[in-house]
């Protein structure tokens, strides 16, 4: 009788928890959670996702499987929990079972984890044997898809193979208590791979004295290459301006900013302004680059620049390099000449960085894919993505309704490629702007990548590319062996990326897409438009900036005077651009020249030249030696005299507000109140038509996206003067950029649907 009683208790459950649960401490955490609850069965690493079966009591089981999903590791991410009722098998205790190896992967990999604070702790004790050891790791923490060469993700499928553990890893790394029970790229300074340093003539091969030696180094102000868990980083003092004066002559950059890391918190406290939404950021586990108003003035660090770019250590080696002494803060930037992508393989960092590194800390480990670091700003109090690389590639961004295979190529700026699978959005890292053959080889390792990742046959992919038949992107994706092919315009994916976001698929929506250039379905070069519709109806372009005609092909977005031609060209009464105040180069009436003869000019309503135009009024003359610069150079201008009342801007129409722009440019106004009077009248007018669209098409939702929105004034100013819209919901991207990088996402979701 109570035999049978028992039984009637005796229940069992299988589980099927999917998203980054592998690889994260997740079959150990489970195992203990079991042994706490009293629970019997065994878990698995599947090749969808972690396997769970337990069995026991009904209230046990329910506790232990509300334990799963309310405090699972801290690098775990929960996407799917799916419980079914099974028959008891009879377990008489919780094992960790061997993994099945036969099926297509889907479990996914999780990004790189900062070091944890028990790795931390053990690294800086004297008395642990990885006191000092630069590749310490856990199941908690440490790299992840920058060692993966192939799944399912084992030691023998990193770029750890090489090296067997010693007998004290090994133990570790099979008790099933140990933090690093099962932690793929576990090492210690017995059995792993370690750092050296050379230096001219000089080699030191013993880590802890070729970091210290690095150390010393970056004091006497020398520029060291940092071999870290994505690529090479070239570091140098911040304080030293010689130094990084030095950094920029050889690394060809001649004004783009540098990041910088911090040793500690307080100190990223100290020389940037930090909000409550911008400390957790800075700490996260993805630890990317995080953009806060500057504090102090670093010579050279960020010229023109009222942000700074502020990053704490993420690896053990960083740490090291600020305990033996390293100045902080350092500038840290990736490693490569000017645009090309980040130095990743050793030989050829030490080809590439031959004159500009004085010395190379170098790490062992070889690195499976190049991956720089991300930059995140803080936008309304939330999280938006600048770059997005290390630390949140490959983790899922948005999910869709079908479940493909979807293969997106992107843009040819800014590119990053994403695939969507079973309904989930992977997005590769960002890998750059395509056209040089670095890049290129690039993306074709991306592409690759995730394709082999998820054992995708591209004979089965439908593939989105760009409208724009001339995109290197768009090339490459007819060249794939789909079985269909689809073209998205530039802008309607910018506005899908928001709503895949924000899972308004099936919304009505008023889309504002402010960006530098993009193909129109007219042929011409669109850039500041106003859509209504949704990713099923299709979108309508229901109001645009007025058109402008710009001379001189692609050479408009480099240079701001020419930009600046197309928007004066129609102007009655224009002062000689020549005199003072404007000093324009001959390069603005060698534009002029072609408009009145009109060749080599193309019709445009790119939002960012008209920002590149009044930058060369108010005295930005020169050439823009990175994307958006004039741009980021006038909002820099407008922060200092915000806010102003706007010029007029009625009908998106450009003439009148270049008119008065001219006048009290003339009439000897501050440029940095024109500046913020500028954008005053661009917010201003863009919140004009995002009401009257709204109400015309009975829309309650809006979407802002395209690479102007990075501006924080502009975007910031559109939030609060569309606040008094009752019932209407205005939304921009925040886990993908705004920016081109975050093209692919939108791209898919028009496969999807
Ligand atoms: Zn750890
Ligand atoms: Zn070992
Ligand atoms: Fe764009």
């Amino acid at each position: 009788m109570i035999a049978a009683m028992q039984n009637d208790q005796h229940e069992a459950r299988r589980v099927l928890i999917r998203g980054i649960v592998q690889g994260v401490g997740f079959r150990p955490f489970v195992f203990r959670a079991a042994t706490r609850h009293g629970v019997c069965g065994w878990v698995l690493n599947g090749a969808a996702g972690v396997e769970v079966h337990a069995e026991g009591a009904a209230e046990r089981i329910a506790a232990f499987l509300d334990e799963l999903q309310s405090e699972p590791p801290a690098a775990a991410r929960i996407s799917h929990f799916d419980v079914s009722r099974v028959t008891p098998e009879g377990a008489a205790s919780f094992q960790i079972r061997a993994s099945h190896r036969d099926e297509t992967p889907t479990a996914l990999i999780s990004p790189d984890l900062a070091v944890c604070a028990d790795c931390l702790r053990e690294v800086q004790d004297s008395g642990d044997r990885r006191h000092q050891y630069p590749y310490i790791n856990c199941t908690n923490c440490g790299p992840r898809f920058s060692i993966v060469v192939r799944l399912p993700y084992d030691r023998a499928n990193t770029t750890m193979g090489a090296w067997p553990l010693c007998d004290q890893c090994r133990a570790e790394f099979e008790n099933p208590l140990d933090r690093r029970y099962h932690a793929q790229p576990i090492a210690c300074g017995r059995c792993g791979p370690n750092y050296n340093l050379t230096h001219g003539d000089e080699r030191i091969e013993t880590a802890e004295n070729a970091i210290r030696r690095a150390a010393e180094l970056l004091c006497e102000g020398a520029i060291v290459a940092v071999k870290g868990i994505g690529g090479y980083h070239l570091a140098c003092d911040a304080r030293n301006a010689a130094a990084v004066e030095a950094l920029r002559t050889r690394k060809f950059r001649k004004e783009k900013p540098f990041a910088l890391m911090v040793a500690t918190l307080e100190q990223a406290r100290s020389i940037v302004e930090l909000s409550e939404a911008h400390e957790p950021l800075l700490l996260e586990s993805a630890r990317p680059i995080v953009l806060a108003p500057a504090k102090v003035a670093l010579p050279g660090v960020a010229p023109d620049n009222a942000a700074l770019g502020v990053v704490l250590p993420y690896t053990p080696l960083h740490y090291l390099l600020f305990a033996h002494g390293a100045p902080s803060p350092l500038v840290l930037t990736s490693a490569n000449r000017s645009s090309e992508p980040i130095a990743f393989r050793d030989d050829a960092a030490k080809a590439q960085l031959a004159g500009i590194a004085d010395a190379f800390l170098t790490g062992e480990r070889p690195i499976a894919r190049r991956m720089d670091d991300s930059v995140v700003a803080v936008r309304k109090g939330k999280p938006f993505m600048i770059r997005r690389a290390r630390g949140y590639a490959p983790a899922p961004v948005a999910r869709l309704p079908t479940g493909g295979p979807i293969f997106a190529v992107g843009s040819d700026l800014k590119n990053a490629v994403a695939l969507a699978v079973d309904g989930e959005v992977f997005m590769s890292q960002h890998i750059g702007d395509l056209g040089d053959a670095e890049t290129d080889e690039a993306f074709g390792e991306a592409v690759r990548d995730l394709l082999a990742m998820y054992d995708i046959d591209p004979e089965h992919l439908t593939v989105v590319h760009d409208l724009h038949p001339e995109f290197r992107s768009t090339r490459y994706a007819l060249a794939l062996p789909a079985r269909r092919t689809i073209a998205v315009q530039h802008h309607h994916a910018h506005i899908a990326s928001v709503l895949a976001e924000h899972g308004l698929l099936d919304e009505r929506v008023v889309g504002v897409s402010l960006d530098g250039t993009g193909y129109g379905i007219d042929g011409t070069i669109w850039g500041g438009e106003f859509f209504v519709g949704s990713v099923r109806g299709g979108f309508e372009r229901s109001a645009s900036l007025r058109p402008v005609r710009m001379p001189g092909g692609d050479a408009a977005a480099r240079f701001p005077v020419q930009a600046a031609a197309g928007f004066l060209h129609e102007m009655a009464g224009l002062p000689d651009m020549n005199q003072p105040p404007f000093y324009f180069p001959p390069r603005f009436f060698a534009a002029r020249d072609l408009l009145a003869k009109d060749v080599r000019s193309f019709v445009s309503t790119s939002a960012g030249r008209l920002f590149d135009a009044v930058a060369a009024i108010l005295g930005f003359t020169r050439e823009s030696t990175f994307e958006g610069q004039a741009a980021m150079w006038l909002e820099d201008q407008a922060h200092a005299r915000w806010p102003q009342s706007p010029y007029p801007f009625a009908e998106l129409d450009h003439r009148p507000l270049m008119q008065a722009i001219v006048d009290d440019r003339l009439a000897g106004r501050d440029p940095r109140e024109i500046a913020a009077a500028f954008h005053a009248a661009l917010a201003e007018g863009v919140a004009r038509q995002i009401k009257r669209l709204c109400r015309q098409n009975d829309v309650s939702a809006v979407a802002l996206s395209g690479g102007v929105f990075q501006n924080e004034l502009l975007l910031h100013a559109v939030f609060n003067e569309t606040e008094d819209m009752r019932g209407v919901r205005v939304f921009t991207n925040e886990r993908v950029p705004v920016n081109d990088g975050g093209i692919a996402l939108g791209q898919a979701v028009f496969a999807a649907v």
